[in-house]
């Protein structure tokens, strides 16, 4: 299901900071459409997300329902649309800093911005683009108060390196597709592996569920119902938790380590501290240019707001156009931008790749 993203254009953390063209924050379908937007006036484009894959809403809400009203296709789902859009921007080469949030902006001396993530990604750029949709899809947390001393540690709400994992006792909570699929890989590495979830029935895909059960059947998997209700430990190293179990009465099960997928969220997060001039939590933006209140910031998409503004993929497909126009004039101020038809610029064709 997850969309087919080179291994080459994901990148993560490094010491050097990663200087492009435009930073795009949001690979959903208007930070992808602004890809090829900006790549065929000849900008490159770094993209962070907080989730794992590019598609925001389309690829995490509904990958297998079908969009009506995305012009000349009568019908694509959501999953469709994003592979499409990440096979336009193919040519243009994006880079994609996932599983990262874009934490804290702010304006260097020679006038660029520089962003960091909040896994210490920093990247600068002249443009920063804001393509955030309703913000940042976080995971619904563990609802204890001694979780926060096990965040990072030994309680964990998304997978990065399946490595370390390995030789782990570990736990994990759901019922839906994540919960299943990460139970199912780590598996075979873990030192043991047992899953928790509120009742007998899961909303994970059926073969995954059946796996799971002739895991469990085999001995090789605990299967256990109910929920968290406390964990066990000392400086971040969990030794077990305590489960209330859904018929009743407790049970303590020994781990190490918990992976928890409760689902998602979405918060505007950091953005909200960033100085932009913000009207219920979306970003106010000229309908010329998309710019926000400070230059060279530009909000597109469902996260920006103006009079008569719709929230629908069309419009961030225009916005995003519209936008890059301008955001030349930051990235090659010298140049003089010329308008050019994809049908007929040779110019653009070598851009594409397609030049004969
Ligand atoms: P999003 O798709 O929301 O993507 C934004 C991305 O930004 C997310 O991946 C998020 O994780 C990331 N992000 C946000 N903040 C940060 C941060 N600080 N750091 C890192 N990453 C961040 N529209 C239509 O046109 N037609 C339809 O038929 C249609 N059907 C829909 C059906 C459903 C069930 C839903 C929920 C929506 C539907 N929509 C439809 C709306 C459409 O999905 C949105 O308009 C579109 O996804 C907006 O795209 P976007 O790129 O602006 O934002």
């Amino acid at each position: 299901m997850s969309p087919t993203l080179p291994e080459e254009a994901t990148s993560t953390s490094s010491d050097e900071p990663v200087r492009t063209d435009m930073i795009v924050i949001g690979a959903g379908p208007t930070g992808l459409f602004t890809v090829f937007e900006a790549g065929l006036l000849g900008l490159r484009c770094h993209l962070v997300d907080n989730l794992d894959k590019p598609g925001g809403q389309c690829a995490e809400l509904y990958p297998d329902k079908p969009i009506y009203d995305i012009p000349a296709l009568p019908r694509c789902t959501g999953q469709e649309l994003t592979d499409n859009l990440l096979e336009q921007a193919r040519p243009f080469a994006p880079e994609f800093h996932l599983n990262q949030q874009a934490e804290r902006l702010t304006r260097l001396d020679d006038g660029h911005w520089q962003l960091v993530t909040s896994i210490g990604t920093v990247l600068e750029a002249p443009v920063i683009v804001v393509a955030a949709g309703a913000g940042s899809f976080v995971p619904r947390r563990l609802p204890l108060p001694e979780a926060e001393g096990f965040e990072g540690t030994s309680l964990h709400y998304a997978v990065r390196k399946m490595e370390h994992f390995r030789d782990r006792r570990l736990l994990v909570a759901g019922g839906g597709d994540s919960a299943l699929d990460w139970l199912l890989n780590l598996q075979p590495i873990a030192r043991s592996a047992a899953l928790v979830h509120r009742r007998d029935e899961f909303r994970a895909a059926p073969d995954s569920v059946e796996k799971m059960r002739a895991l469990v059947a085999a001995g090789q998997v605990g299967l256990h119902f109910g929920q968290i209700a406390k964990l066990h430990g000392s400086d971040g190293r969990l030794e077990a938790v305590t489960l209330g179990k859904t018929g009743g009465g407790e049970e303590t099960v020994e781990c190490d380590t918990v992976l928890a997928f409760f689902g998602l969220k979405m918060e505007l997060g950091p953005l909200a501290s960033w100085g932009l001039n913000l009207e219920r939590n979306l970003i106010k933006v000229d309908t010329e240019a998309f710019e926000t209140s400070q230059p060279g910031i530009f909000a597109i998409g469902d996260i920006c707001t103006y009079p008569g503004k719709l929230k629908l993929i069309l419009s961030g497909f225009h916005e995003a156009a519209l936008m890059c126009q301008k955001a030349h004039k930051y990235c090659r101020p010298e140049q003089k931008l010329v308008f050019r038809y994809t049908t007929s610029s040779t110019e653009l064709h070598k851009r594409l790749g397609v030049a004969d």
